[in-house]
């Protein structure tokens, strides 16, 4: 098993839609960035990418392109998802906290965990996302912004494989016959 941890932090501002998990969140200001500013997601994609030992979404999705300018991250978190099959990795589990002192995200909660699920192809109850305040205090605290973290954990498809041949025969190793 492999795990992976990921950190991000977006400025909140006016004139920005606050997007978390995928959902589109009823504000007076948003997160700024060059794509969508998704913190939540960004947060789990650097999760998944650190598992896996393939760099930081910086590497993978430079804010410089202007392809990523205003993307969904939900659209990123696909292409990370393939890059996690490709290397032959399972997605256990995610889980994740969302750090802000508002809105509350409690209604909003169980449609970013089923966004994310539905992307990387696992049950609902695989990922967890969990909202908190820092009660006033720092950044999250003033509105100045809003920070996430995540953690995963991958198996790679062997170790997720059952064993249906005795390695000591060639056979499926019964009781059927007298092979060893
Ligand atoms: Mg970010």
């Amino acid at each position: 098993m492999r795990v992976g941890m990921g950190y991000d932090v977006h400025r909140l501002t006016e004139g920005r839609d606050l997007i978390l998990g995928g959902v589109k969140i009823p504000h007076t200001t948003g997160l700024l960035g060059h794509s969508d500013a998704d913190v939540l997601l960004h947060a789990v994609m650097d999760a998944l990418l650190g598992a896996a030992a393939l760099g930081d979404i910086g590497k993978h999705f430079p804010d410089t392109d202007m392809q990523y300018r205003g993307i969904s991250s939900m659209k990123l978190l696909e292409h990370v998802a393939g890059l996690i099959r490709e290397k032959g990795y399972i997605v256990e589990n995610i889980d994740a906290t969302i750090i802000a002192q508002r809105p509350k995200l409690r209604p909003y909660i169980a449609q970013m965990e089923e966004n994310i699920a539905a992307v990387l192809g696992v049950a609902a109850d695989q990922v967890n996302v969990k909202a908190t305040t820092e009660e006033g205090l720092g950044f999250t605290g003033t509105e100045e912004g809003i920070s996430a973290q995540a953690i995963c954990a991958l198996t790679t498809l062997y170790e997720s494989s059952v064993t249906v041949a005795d390695s000591a025969r060639t056979c499926a190793g019964c009781e059927g016959c007298h092979a060893s």
